[in-house]
């Protein structure tokens, strides 16, 4: 018998997020099911919540970046008990067999990853899964990651989203690596905001040249506090004209539409920017001879992989990178929304479920 559990939902596009009572499967045998204490707030619950993205189907409960305390574990768990932290991320399900899943990379799985919220979801016939604006969540210990000792939890919280999309397309284009005289890659990071403070503080991480671009003047001080060797104004063409053809790697984090061909002009040959924000509106397609004259690459990225995941949480905790958060109640979740369309937030939400 499933058990109703108290969350906060979305009911419509239009509607405000507001509390709602949602059905979460007994535990199985390979299950988790964990009391859920901090949840981060992503662009992405707001872009769903929203119905800014094609096929959402609501009532919505989002959240994907997900720190508890495991309650109970089904008969064949064996990495998890009673009393453990854990933590969720974007996904609780995958096939696990087809070519994408065995490389680790279940996001990308063949049959289509089953997202922490609206996906299919494949134990309650007719329901999607609901995230992690809830008292608890049940989940197959597979897609549960292991939050190291040290770690603040509600700072460990958005490394679940924005956290390892930022991890994951920063080493697999290798800016840990120094370029082949030696030097450290120049990697630029777009935005400050919740995905934007991790890709500086993991840049820094990573030794590389970091350079911050920001919409927000008043961003500059934090932006070099959180590991920037520079900050630049992309708004002010001269600024940006000063880096032109010179960075190995640019992250794009920011979520609305904009025009990328200002960034792709600051690459290097060879160099490429990887897009991971995700606006509701398309980019303005970007000029072919900006791509031509450089052979530089324009990429994407999504999350990554569990296993990838984990070892992002375990370089955090030796490094002790964690989230710049603001804890936030979810009675306030709405006014949060209304401000990180604003960025104004420094650096990620994160709702204190005991406010439930
Ligand atoms: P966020 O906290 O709201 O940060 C976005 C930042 O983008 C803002 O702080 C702002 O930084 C910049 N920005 C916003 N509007 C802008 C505009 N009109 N022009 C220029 N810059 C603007 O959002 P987030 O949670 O980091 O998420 C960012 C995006 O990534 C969202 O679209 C989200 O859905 C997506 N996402 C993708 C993945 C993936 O796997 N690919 C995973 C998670 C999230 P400044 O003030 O510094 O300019
Ligand atoms: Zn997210």
């Amino acid at each position: 018998m499933p058990t109703n559990t108290p969350a906060f939902a979305a009911q419509s596009a239009t509607s405000p997020l507001a509390a709602a009572s949602i059905e979460r499967r007994d535990p199985g045998a390979t299950d988790v099911e964990i009391e859920i204490l901090h949840c981060g707030v992503c662009h992405s619950d707001l872009h769903t919540a929203r119905g800014e993205w094609a096929g959402v189907t609501f009532p919505v409960v989002p959240g994907h970046e997900i720190v508890g305390r495991v309650v109970k574990v089904g008969a064949q768990v064996t990495g998890y008990k009673p009393g453990d932290t854990a933590a969720v991320g974007c996904m609780v399900d995958s096939c696990r067999t087809c070519a994408h899943c065995a490389k680790g990379l279940e996001q990308f799985c063949k049959s289509g990853a089953i997202f922490t919220y609206n996906s299919t979801d494949k134990h309650l016939p007719g329901k999607m899964t609901y995230g992690g604006y809830a008292k608890s969540i049940v989940v197959d210990e597979g897609f549960v990651l292991r939050v190291p000792e040290g770690l603040d939890l509600a700072g460990a919280a958005p490394l679940l989203c924005a956290g390892i999309t930022t991890y994951s397309p920063l080493k697999h284009w290798r800016v840990d690596e120094p370029r082949e005289d030696g030097s450290p890659k120049k990697v630029g990071i777009v935005g400050l905001g919740g995905l934007g403070h991790m890709g500086v503080k993991f840049a820094r991480a990573f030794g590389c040249r970091t350079v911050l671009f920001t919409t927000s003047p008043s961003k500059i001080e934090d932006g070099k506090r959180l590991g920037a060797d520079e900050v630049v104004i992309s708004k002010d063409e001269s600024q940006m004209q000063a880096h032109a053809g010179s960075f190995d790697f640019i992250l794009n984090t920011v979520a609305a539409s904009h025009n990328l061909d200002a960034f792709i002009n600051l690459l290097a040959i060879d160099g490429t920017m990887c897009l991971v924000g995700a606006p509701e509106h398309p980019h303005p397609s970007p000029q072919v001879f900006g791509l031509i004259f450089g052979r530089r690459s324009l990429a994407g990225s999504l999350i990554g992989g569990i296993a990838e995941t984990q070892e992002m949480l375990d370089f955090c905790a030796e490094r002790g990178i964690v989230s710049e958060i603001e804890p936030i109640a979810i009675q306030d979740i709405n006014t949060a929304y209304e401000r990180m369309l604003k960025g104004d937030v420094k650096y990620r939400f994160v709702i204190d479920m005991a406010t439930l």
